[in-house]
């Protein structure tokens, strides 16, 4: 699905077909397709497969890539190393199979005369277009090949040319031209220096049977046309003082940029919009909520404070004192709170949540504590329990195991307010419950929260209840201001003191016997170890058989004579829940798990960590997972398995291991992960109910985002409800794309 974006004003109908052609005298945004140059209802049927329906999609239907042809040579010209294109026909190409994967070669004869190869490794699709004489533009950065003693291509760009007749003989502007036809690729054979006309050509995203020529041709025409009656959003004044492209240059330039300058000009202006978009939204809603939501004020006394610390067991930490005063600092106010609290895994936020938890019960208010997992909230359970066991505060579990009488009375106690602490799955709770007084919901490592979380929940106040919600996976900082963009953020850093450092190393399969040999020096000393199989998605049957097979290799090989047991995604929540038991108990000495053990557990005595084919799992996952170890005052050791540094290809998963060897800051690793990877699943926009980035990346554009955001925050400041004339259009913009997912309402 394509949201349109920046335009039109109001969202499209969607299910409307291209419009039949007729004249008309004035073009105008929401034009049909069949009204543009060169397209006719077959094509027009294409592009809306595109999300392409008005003309005004065309314009912001924008290139995912461009083929830089600036410097076009002949192969005797080419310099080793730099970004260069060939022109020619494909003379002939080939499969090899090799040691690690398949090579794809091709060779190409070029234009004037002369011969030039070009690889690629294990991107075999290239072949499926390629044909012998087919005209192609190869570009890239050439490589000196010491056996073939001369520059080679390896993964270069292909643009087609036989049937993608972007290129011209003459110059021309994008106003006035004709297309040349599909012809033998021999009779348009055009000289080199005859080259470009468009310096760098834009390749869009396409649909079968639409080809790049097509629509660039398409876009040529439209551009001229339509982007004169595009509508700026933005006052002179904003454009000036941000450096930003007008709207009509930006979008002439993103689509035919005449340099690599030119393009990140356009693109500056469309992500700084539709960043800025996002963020003005979230500033609404903050204000909004803080104008609108009550919740009931919930005051810290000395007294308090004081009964509360007499329930743990330890000194807090300077990082807890912080956020625990950050936290009573939103409880006082008569504002629901809506604070994330992210800290590394182990850096004690169970507690933070508990005191928070205390306090509101003193004040007579309910608190229901959800955990993502059975296994987890039994825990926390127990925690609480062991806390409170000498006060007379009542905790009630819910879970989904609960026999039909034992949830009635749990749902009673509730309801009558005899229940103070409800501790369960968020499945659980989240649904119809209906409390006495519900003061505050605590959410513990939850990674799917974010701008639309909150949950409608009887209360039994009238008021909303205030929100703390943790997380122990670190989420870089441009993802807090954006996805979790309205909710205030406490960072808890270090660990408690007596914490072991947990040393951790990237071992390859030869290394096994000695590492087993220390496991089993170290279980012999009464310390207890994890095994991390890796998760197959595909097949919950084969996660149960490969760590079947694990577990009996291991009982019958190295780890013979010790006690091992089994956890994963197959088994019952009553085998789950002993498994875990025994485990913690030290019935169970070593346990073979799958990455079910990565939230939350905590196992003091448990400082042996194996994880087998490293490079199957993410870097914040592997982080969690050494978060099982190093939680008692024994050292810790992790070792990761993995036969990545023989597989070139692997590259991603060579550098997350290293960094996870490297460092056991998990906020450097979120850096680290976020560089890799961008956003990825847990971080994409659509997780968290908003429409897709059209073109920004929250990676890559983190300076943008950091200065849109005080911009945004400003701007609200000053006129909350975009009232002033000169914001009339942000503010229609804002409320197309993100009144209704952000609930805005009637903004002003
Ligand atoms: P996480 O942030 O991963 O949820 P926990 O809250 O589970 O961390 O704390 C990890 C361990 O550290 C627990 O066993 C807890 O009792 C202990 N702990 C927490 N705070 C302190 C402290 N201030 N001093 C000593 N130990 C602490
Ligand atoms: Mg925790």
């Amino acid at each position: 699905m394509c949201i349109p974006y920046p335009l039109p004003l109001t969202p499209y109908p969607f299910h409307l077909k291209p419009e039949a052609r007729s004249p008309k005298p004035e073009a105008s945004l929401s034009d049909g397709l069949t009204y543009l140059k060169g397209v006719g209802s077959a094509r027009a049927e294409l592009l809306v497969r595109l999300g392409i329906r008005r003309a005004a999609d065309l314009l912001f239907h924008f290139p995912r890539d461009y083929v830089d042809v600036a410097d076009i040579r002949k192969p005797e010209d080419l310099v080793e190393g730099q970004l260069q294109s060939v022109l020619g026909v494909i003379d002939s190409f080939e499969r090899k199979q090799t040691r690690n994967g398949v090579m794809l070669a091709m060779g190409m004869i070029c234009d004037g005369g002369g011969y030039i190869r070009a690889f690629w490794f294990n991107q075999l699709y290239h072949a499926e277009q390629m044909f012998g004489g087919r005209r192609v533009l190869m570009t890239g950065k050439p490589k000196w090949d010491n056996f073939k003693n001369c520059l080679v291509f390896m993964h270069p760009k292909l643009t087609y040319l036989a049937d993608d007749s972007g290129f011209r003989h003459q110059t021309s502007d994008f106003r006035n031209e004709d297309e040349v036809s599909d012809a033998n690729p021999e009779a348009q054979s055009p000289k080199p220096e005859a080259f470009p006309i468009e310096p760098m050509q834009p390749i869009y995203p396409l649909t079968e049977g639409l080809q790049q020529h097509h629509l660039r041709k398409i876009v040529r025409n439209a551009l001229p046309v339509y982007v004169p009656l595009l509508d700026e959003v933005f006052p002179e004044s904003f454009l000036t003082a941000y450096k930003l492209l007008p709207i009509h240059e930006a979008v002439r330039k993103i689509h035919f940029p005449e340099s690599t300058d030119a393009l990140d000009a356009a693109r500056r202006r469309f992500i700084f919009q539709e960043l800025f978009l996002l963020q003005v939204a979230l500033a609404i809603r903050r204000l909004q909520r803080q104008t609108t939501l009550k919740a009931p004020a919930i005051e810290l006394s000395p007294k308090i404070d004081t009964r509360i610390r007499k329930l743990f067991p330890f000194a807090l930490t300077e990082s807890q004192e912080q956020v625990i005063r950050e936290i009573t600092g939103d409880l006082r106010h008569p504002i629901p709170m809506n604070r994330l609290l992210q800290g590394d895994v182990g850096s004690g936020k169970t507690v933070v949540a508990a005191y928070a938890m205390l306090l509101a019960v003193a004040h007579d208010y309910q608190v229901a504590f959800m955990a993502p997992t059975e296994v987890l909230a039994r825990q926390h359970l127990r925690t609480l329990e062991l806390m409170l066991e000498h006060s007379r505060v009542k905790i009630a579990p819910l879970f989904g195991g609960q026999r039909p009488a034992e949830r009635a009375k749990v749902l009673e106690d509730i309801a009558s307010g005899n229940a103070k602490i409800i501790v369960g799955t968020q499945a659980i709770i989240a649904t119809e419950i209906e409390f006495h007084q519900l003061g505050l919901v605590v959410i513990d490592e939850q990674h799917k929260f974010g701008v639309r979380q909150r949950a409608k929940l009887k209360t039994g106040t009238g008021f909303d209840p205030h929100y703390l919600v943790m997380t122990a996976t670190p989420i870089p900082r441009s993802v807090t201001m954006t996805l979790f963009g309205d909710l205030d953020v406490s960072i808890m850093r270090g660990l408690p003191p007596g914490r072991r450092k947990i040393s951790t190393y990237l071992a390859e399969p030869e290394q096994r016997g000695k590492w087993w040999d220390f496991v089993r020096k170290k279980l012999r000393d009464g310390r207890q170890a994890f095994v991390v199989v890796p998760l197959v998605e595909e097949s919950e049957n084969y996660d149960a058989r490969s760590i079947k097979e694990t577990y009996d290799a291991l009982t019958a090989g190295p780890l013979n004579g010790f006690t091992l047991a089994m956890l994963h995604g197959r088994m019952s929540n009553d085998e789950k829940a002993k498994a875990m038991y025994d485990f913690r108990t030290g019935e169970t000495q070593v346990l073979i798990a799958t990455s079910v053990i990565e939230v939350g557990v905590d196992v003091a005595n448990a400082t042996l960590m194996t994880i087998e084919n490293g490079e199957r799992f993410g870097l914040a996952q592997l982080h969690q997972l050494r978060g099982r170890i190093g939680r008692g005052s024994h050292p810790a050791f992790c070792t990761v398995f993995s036969d990545v540094a023989h597989k070139p290809q692997n590259e991603d998963a060579l550098a997350r291991l290293k960094a996870f060897v490297e460092t056991t800051d998990g906020f450097k690793l979120a850096e680290v992960d976020f560089e890799l990877r961008g956003p990825g699943e847990l971080f994409g926009t659509q997780q968290h109910g908003l429409p897709p980035f059209r073109i920004a990346d929250l990676a890559r554009d983190r300076e943008v985002l950091f200065e849109v955001r005080q911009v945004a925050t400003e701007m609200v400041r000053n006129d909350p409800g975009l009232s002033q004339p000169q914001h009339a259009k942000i503010r229609k913009q804002v409320l197309a794309r993100y009144g209704k997912v952000l609930e805005l309402g009637d903004v002003g």
